[in-house]
């Protein structure tokens, strides 16, 4: 039996790990393409063929949306924004609710306070992490104007269940899919399920373009004001049949030409990449050695998954151990990874903290000192931030494992290693349950 480095003992490895870096020639010459052009961007803000953007902003919106199926793609420059603005297309508001989930990054929320409209948390559904209809349907109120579905790791949300709902009381449904290109729901992409999907360019994501975004939709009338709302559409709507002035306020959201190229390559090696997760991860299954307490958290067999982060579930009740100290004992056997350093091992314990526990929701501040979204007098519900308001996500957040050991960059071999080290620390559980109870948890 080895020693475990946590210990004392040797770490079952000390070379980083290879870094996740998918971009190459591809993307260097388009950049130099778009560079010898001078046209960096074309993008006007008065009503002109340019009001859309140039060449590479075009194409690439016409390719993602192919590519998901979708009649219409509006790119923009980060997720954030392409969240914002499908917010404000849906024609949200001052007194309305948007339904969100509480395990998100923080964008798929403040999306909402960002058109001063209330964020109502839903909770989750433990078995992948993603809005419970459920839960959804209880709070649903005459004041929900829309849901924000987070496809939260790579794993689709109940989306049928969630559409009826949606549909039975003519609530928008926004899809942030940041961590789901590829992702399938019963044979369909995600994107189009609901009434518009946003998906992230940024480097942390499955492809991406340093930073950038784009949203898709099938309806011609979202299509307009999304891209209204992308560039400036208070200066845009005269002399055009724009049929409602509500969130005609515009921003700059553009893409630039430089990004949209880079997305354009990024996209035709985005299945490529999405399916070396699944085999990465499919590998780091078969092969996880047991350890008390800890279980694989599987997708459902109507997704194909595509991974941003994959999910183990752990009772430490059971394995007699903490959660904190087994990843700690973990963390002490494998290294970084190149391009991270910094950011340690890829494995953690739980996510984000439950959003409404940040301060903008437990003091109620967000735009001026006035309480406003969530004190503005056109404001006629009850808001209940507490912490227990959403019982299984407090229990994930407290109880989950996260990692991203089937990066595309990692080799079956690299993989094995960090297998190794769950099979150290599963033949070493007694002395970690000694070392816990000698008082070293933190
Ligand atoms: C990364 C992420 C975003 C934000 O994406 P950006 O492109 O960085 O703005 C939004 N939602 C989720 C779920 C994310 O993971």
């Amino acid at each position: 039996m080895s020693k475990l480095a946590l210990l004392g003992g040797d770490p079952v490895r000390t070379e980083l790990f290879p870094a996740h870096n998918f971009i190459g020639a591809e993307e260097k010459q388009k950049v130099m393409e778009i560079m010898d052009s001078g046209v960096l961007s074309r993008f006007l803000g008065v009503w002109h063929d340019d009001f859309h953007g140039g060449d590479e902003v075009q194409a690439f919106e016409r390719e993602w949306a192919d590519s998901y199926q979708a009649a219409y793609g509006v790119s923009v420059n980060s997720c954030t924004s392409g969240l914002y603005a499908a917010v404000g297309a849906a024609g949200v508001g001052p007194g309305d609710e948007v339904i969100v989930s509480p395990y998100t990054m923080t964008a798929s929320v403040t999306a909402a306070v960002a058109f001063n409209a209330v964020p109502v948390f839903a909770d989750i559904d433990p078995k992948n992490f993603c809005l419970s209809p459920d839960s959804i349907r209880a709070r649903i109120t005459e004041r929900t104007k829309a849901i924000i579905v987070v496809h939260l790791f790579g794993h689709p949300a109940d989306m049928d269940e969630i559409i009826e709902i949606a549909a039975a009381h003519d609530i928008t449904v926004i899809e942030d899919c940041a961590q789901a290109p590829a992702a399938t729901y019963r044979g369909r992409p995600v994107g189009t399920l609901g009434h518009m999907g946003v998906f992230s360019l940024n480097y942390h994501k499955h492809i991406h373009s340093g930073e950038g975004g784009i949203v898709v939709t099938n309806d011609d009338r979202l299509a307009d004001r999304l891209r209204m709302i992308r560039n400036h559409a208070e200066a845009v709507v005269t002399g055009r049949e724009i049929d409602s002035l509500v969130n005609m306020v515009g921003f700059n959201f553009r893409l630039g030409e430089i990004e949209a190229g880079i997305g354009r390559v990024q996209l035709g090696k985005s299945q490529g990449l999405v399916d070396r997760r699944r085999d990465n991860l499919a590998y780091f299954n078969r092969n996880l050695p047991s350890v008390p307490g800890l279980r694989i958290s599987p997708a459902a067999d109507y997704v194909d998954h595509s991974y941003y982060a994959a999910v183990l579930n752990y009772d430490a009740a059971a394995a007699g151990l903490s959660r904190d100290v087994l990843i700690k004992a973990l963390h002490a056997e494998l290294p970084e990874t190149r391009m991270r350093k910094g950011h340690g091992p890829l494995i953690g314990g739980g996510y984000v903290k439950p959003i409404y526990l940040y301060p903008m929701f437990q003091e109620q501040i967000a735009y001026g000192d006035k309480g406003c979204p969530f004190k503005c007098p056109h404001y006629k519900g009850e808001i209940n931030y507490a912490a227990g308001i959403c019982p299984e996500t407090e229990k994930a957040h407290a109880t989950i494992i996260t990692h991203e050991y089937m990066q595309p960059s990692l080799a079956e071999s690299d993989i094995d290693d960090v297998l190794h080290a769950f099979a150290k620390v599963a033949e070493n559980m007694d002395a970690l349950r000694a070392f816990e109870q000698d008082g070293n948890r933190d």
